[in-house]
């Protein structure tokens, strides 16, 4: 694996490869790396000829008083990890080679970005937008990988792909989870024992939503409720949002008749936790 963190040597030494008719593929990543970003990396090695990751903590998808500064960091476990699982190039490039002086363009991506993490974050997916069209741009890739963790973010980045015709084709990948339901994050590592007990009330939720369907409630704000009570009931927590959206167009569903998207974002302890789980009622 090639470690490269000039944007111009990406582009010479991958060309290198799409011009002898390779498949490109890429999976973007802000690091600290688990194995639910392994599995994207692990279908990237699948479907194409050449692998490339990428690792960068974007800062301008950070708000002010977020984790930017903090946001946990292992290059050389990476690395290794990534050597590992077959990864043919890793590009690591620094935020002024990203930004450098001068730079003054910026991408919005109106309807999809505004409900959930788009109303709690504002301009989170208008940096989201900027470095994943600075990344595609740069790498070119054929396929590129996104988990439906991030749910919004990957209904986002379709968007702006089908929008600006670029030429790369979008996949979303299944949500990695511990055995006992909590989903894989890099923001995990913030959660103290007693925090990780309760960061479970994001996964068990799912059931208590599918408890109430089978009894046939089909009302947004009772089951809402019962969500809501049972997040609360969890000690560290601090509620972002609960909130039942169709899975194409996010916007709040108003009743439970059709299939929807549960999307969850909780406070626990400093760590904001999200998660989400489609639920089939046709
Ligand atoms: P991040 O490093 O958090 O920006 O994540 C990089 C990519 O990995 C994004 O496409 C995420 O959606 C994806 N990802 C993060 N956690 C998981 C998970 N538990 N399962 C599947 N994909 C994930």
């Amino acid at each position: 694996m090639k470690i490269i963190t000039k944007i111009s040597e990406s582009r010479d030494e991958i060309n290198v490869f799409r011009c002898v008719g390779k498949r490109i593929g890429f999976v973007p990543t802000m690091g600290y790396l688990h194995e639910g970003h392994l599995s994207l990396v692990k279908k990237c090695r699948e479907e194409n000829d050449i692998v490339v990751v990428s690792i960068f903590v974007n800062p301008t998808q950070f708000g002010a008083g977020e984790d930017f500064e903090c946001y946990p960091k292992d290059l050389k476990k990476d690395a290794a990890l990534l050597q590992g699982a077959g990864v043919d190039f890793l590009f690591t490039p620094s935020v002024e080679e990203m930004y450098p002086e001068g730079f003054s363009t910026a991408i919005s991506v109106s309807g999809i970005s505004d409900g959930l993490c788009g109303s709690s974050r504002p301009g989170h997916f208008d940096g989201v937008a900027l470095v994943v069209t600075k990344l595609l741009n740069i790498i070119m890739p054929h396929k590129a990988y996104f988990g439906m963790k991030d749910y919004q973010q990957l209904q986002v980045i379709k968007r702006f792909v089908a929008d600006l015709n670029m030429n790369t084709k979008i996949i979303g990948m299944p949500i990695i989870r511990e055995t006992d339901g909590l989903a894989l994050s890099s923001r995990n590592i913030y959660l103290n024992a007693d925090e990780r007990r309760s960061a479970l009330c994001l996964s068990r939720s799912f059931a208590l939503v599918c408890e109430a369907l089978e009894g046939g409630e089909t009302e947004v704000s009772e089951v809402k409720t019962i969500v809501e009570n049972f997040i609360k009931d969890h000690p560290h927590t601090r509620i972002d949002y609960v909130q039942f959206v169709d899975p194409e167009t996010l916007k709040p569903v108003k009743d439970l008749t059709k299939d929807f998207l549960l999307a969850l974002a909780v406070y626990v302890g400093k760590a904001r936790l999200i998660d989400n789980n489609i639920f089939k009622v046709m």
